[in-house]
């Protein structure tokens, strides 16, 4: 990722118009869309009591010839200004589909899968209706997605955005406020819309083991979410320590590299495998 990362910047360099900079980008982009060049990859979230793996976050990754991987933190911005997000969200959704019945047909019909979604795509007056047609298609129940949201994105027109969660819950999706943390000041939205899952930013993880304040804001946040009867998803975590503190502390999910990177959906089923074995045994 990293490497996708330099390569990129790289290839970009000596492009200093912005201008030209955005229209080469969007170029590749549109390619990369109409030739379906993306992956998705999938973490495991794990429940922090009982160990077992109740979905994976699904993140896409853009292969491109010459640059490798690029990672989405390079390009979704882009695809945000231009609108390509639109699409791009569509091919992922429907590929999120396609990767769930993979996971059903070997025996994993239970689990979830987490999809981010943009503003811009959330906010389109359609949004609904397409995504429940791209999961009509592929005969997938919106029981099984659950869709991260920004605290960004939901703040914006709050009215409609009201209208719009409760009757994506209404149809059966679990919500998630992503980034937890980073975004908003208000807290008042938490109460206003019908939200299942609070993920903290890897930010306040980081330093959970080491900085006390840390750990006293961590643990403020898992107290409110629970009074508010929202579950707790932990992002980031990369220690065992961490993973200790934080289900002492009551947290409810954990995700992040302690337990595995995001990996591609063959490499996901095989992981699921290797987790019930070690369960069992
Ligand atoms: P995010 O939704 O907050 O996703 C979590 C990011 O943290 C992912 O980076 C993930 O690979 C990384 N991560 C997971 N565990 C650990 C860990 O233990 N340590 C560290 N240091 N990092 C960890 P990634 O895949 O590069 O994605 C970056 C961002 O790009 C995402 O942040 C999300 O905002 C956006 N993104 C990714 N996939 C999609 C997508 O399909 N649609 C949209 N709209 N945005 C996406
Ligand atoms: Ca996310
Ligand atoms: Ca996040
Ligand atoms: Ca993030």
């Amino acid at each position: 990722k990293e490497n996708g990362r330099n390569q990129f910047a790289f290839f970009f360099e000596d492009l200093k118009l912005d201008t030209h900079r955005s229209i080469v980008l969007d170029h590749e982009l549109r390619q990369a869309i109409k030739s379906k060049a993306f992956e998705l990859h999938y973490q495991p979230k794990v429940n922090a009591k009982k160990k077992i793996i109740t979905g994976f976050e699904a993140l896409v990754r853009w292969k491109n010839d010459q640059l490798g991987f690029v990672s989405p933190a390079d390009f979704i911005p882009y695809a945000e200004e231009t609108g390509l997000i639109i699409p791009l969200s569509e091919l992922i959704i429907d590929q999120a589909c396609k990767d769930w019945l993979a996971l059903e047909a070997r025996g994993y019909g239970h689990l979830t899968i987490a999809i981010n979604i943009s503003s811009l795509h959330f906010h389109q007056d359609n949004f609904i209706e397409s995504t429940l047609k791209l999961l009509e298609n592929n005969n997938c129940s919106p029981r099984s997605f659950e869709l991260e949201l920004t605290e960004r994105t939901i703040m914006n027109n709050e009215k409609t955005t009201t209208r719009k969660l409760v009757l994506l819950k209404q149809l059966g999706f679990k919500l998630s406020i992503d980034d937890f943390g980073t975004g908003y000041s208000s807290l008042s939205y938490l109460v206003q819309f019908p939200l299942n899952y609070l993920k903290i930013d890897q930010s306040f993880i980081r330093q959970v083991t080491s900085l006390s304040e840390k750990q006293a804001v961590v643990d403020a946040i898992i107290q409110m979410a629970h009074r508010l009867h929202m579950e707790v998803i932990a992002e980031g975590v990369e220690q065992l320590e961490q993973v200790e503190l934080l289900q002492g502390m009551g947290c409810d999910m954990i995700q992040g590299y302690y337990y595995s990177k995001p990996l591609p959906i063959c490499e996901a089923l095989a992981f699921l495998e290797f987790w019930k074995l070690e369960i069992e045994g």
